[in-house]
């Protein structure tokens, strides 16, 4: 009697704990989707099997619910169910009991619904069966699954290797994950993570300043604080590879169908990892107060001379997919001469060469690299049309980068192997 007391009051202290704790956070829901490319035959067999075994158990129990909606079932290792032929029985491997419990739970939450809208006066049917189940719920954190952040992967109760997560850089480094769902949608499996972290860290995360960002051709992105940011998005070896076999092999034979498919998951790979960049960069990005860029700045090269190298850096899909997702994006005017002006002190140049990587500016003389000084350039321009006063001051006439920024930029972009992060250099000689 006493012991019981004694942990019934620990339980209670430690809800207290963690309700204290909860008030200093909020909870935030991740999409991570899983990399199918990544998965072996066994995980894509278990994967389509823990949805079937779902939808067996769930409407095993909705057929009969005073009977099957208690903790016995959360053990069934079989269930029975109605098919065109009569009833038959289905085996439940892969479904753990703590995931069982989570289906079983959602039950009860939906029966509990469905009575208080009834004592409310609403009209209400009865539970459903279901031709399909989409969710399946991750109750407890390092039991059902367990999320390995520095290899990018998860693992999942009942399956062997863990699975490979996209993603996951997102996560604050002192987030607290509570709870999972595993996810089914026509394009894929996600995890959906539910995490608490500390209103105190994100406000620190949050970068309050500008930032401009000069697009190019040798450093794909230079910003306005000094950094500059290249990617590599290029077909592999092996997708030049498999192109020359199924050239060599006879059209529509076993294997010409099979060196097709490959080629389609080598570009389902390329395709990811791109999508990957696009999003570390935009989650940096989304950090700062204002994100400025020249308008048409990448159309216009397309036309000319280096039209296909930039295709395949995928820079027009990280410009469309900033006008989607910042609210802050301010553009500049394209016919704005950024690379000509000194940043400095605005003297413009006659003409700068594509080949010339520094700026060297007659006047004031400084040396700067080239595609920082357009970034400043952007950065000066655009603020003109920001209204807070406060904001116009900041980095305008040298780069300026905070630790804030350099440890988001290392987080965030550091655990993709694609990206690389250099400084741009910047000698300020005095004025003559
Ligand atoms: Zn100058």
């Amino acid at each position: 009697m006493i012991v019981t007391l004694d942990k019934k009051q620990k339980i209670k202290e430690s809800l207290k704990k963690t309700k204290e704790k909860r008030k200093n956070q909020i909870a935030k829901v991740y999409q991570l989707k899983i990399s199918y490319s990544n998965l072996n035959k066994q995980q894509k067999q278990w994967l389509k099997r823990v949805f079937l075994e779902a939808k067996w158990l769930y409407n095993y129990v909705i057929a009969d619910i005073p009977n099957r909606l208690n903790p016995q079932t959360e053990k069934a290792k079989q269930v029975e169910i109605k098919t065109p032929n009569g009833f038959e029985i289905r085996e439940i491997n892969c479904l753990s009991s703590q995931m069982k419990q989570g289906i079983l739970d959602r039950i009860r939450k939906n029966l509990s619904d469905l009575s208080k809208a009834k004592q409310k006066g609403i009209k209400v049917g009865k539970l459903k069966f279901k031709s399909q189940v989409r969710s399946i719920p991750l109750k407890q954190n390092n039991i059902t699954f367990k999320v390995l952040k520095n290899k990018n992967r998860i693992k999942l109760q009942r399956l062997k290797k863990p699975v490979r997560l996209l993603g996951l850089h997102q996560l604050p480094e002192n987030s607290y994950i509570a709870k999972a769902e595993l996810i089914k949608k026509p394009d894929g499996y996600y995890i959906y993570l539910t995490c608490y972290i500390d209103k105190e860290q994100i406000k620190q995360e949050k970068i309050n300043k500008p930032i401009a960002i000069d697009f190019g051709i040798k450093h794909q992105l230079t910003l306005s604080n000094g950094i500059k940011i290249n990617y590599f998005i290029e077909e592999t070896k092996r997708l030049r590879k498999l192109q020359k076999k199924l050239s060599r092999q006879k059209k529509r034979s076993r294997n010409y169908q099979k060196t097709k498919e490959k080629i389609q998951r080598e570009y389902q790979k390329i395709y990811n990892r791109r999508k990957d960049i696009q999003n570390k960069i935009i989650s940096l990005l989304k950090k700062y107060k204002y994100v400025l860029i020249q308008d048409e700045q990448i159309k216009q090269w397309q036309r000319g001379l280096f039209g296909k190298q930039i295709q395949n850096t995928g820079i027009g899909g990280v410009i469309s997919r900033l006008k989607q997702n910042l609210e802050t994006l301010i553009s500049v005017d394209r016919y704005e001469a950024t690379t000509k002006i000194c940043s400095r002190c605005g003297n413009k140049k006659e003409d700068i060469k594509l080949s010339d990587r520094t700026y060297k500016c007659e006047v004031c003389g400084l040396v700067i690299d080239r595609d920082l000084n357009s970034a400043i350039n952007i950065l000066k321009i655009g603020l003109e049309k920001v209204e807070e006063t406060t904001i116009k001051n900041i980095g305008l006439d040298r780069p300026e980068l905070t630790p804030v920024e350099r440890k988001a930029t290392a987080r965030i972009l550091g655990s993709n192997p694609y990206i690389r992060v250099s400084y741009a250099s910047l000698k300020q000689e005095a004025p003559n």
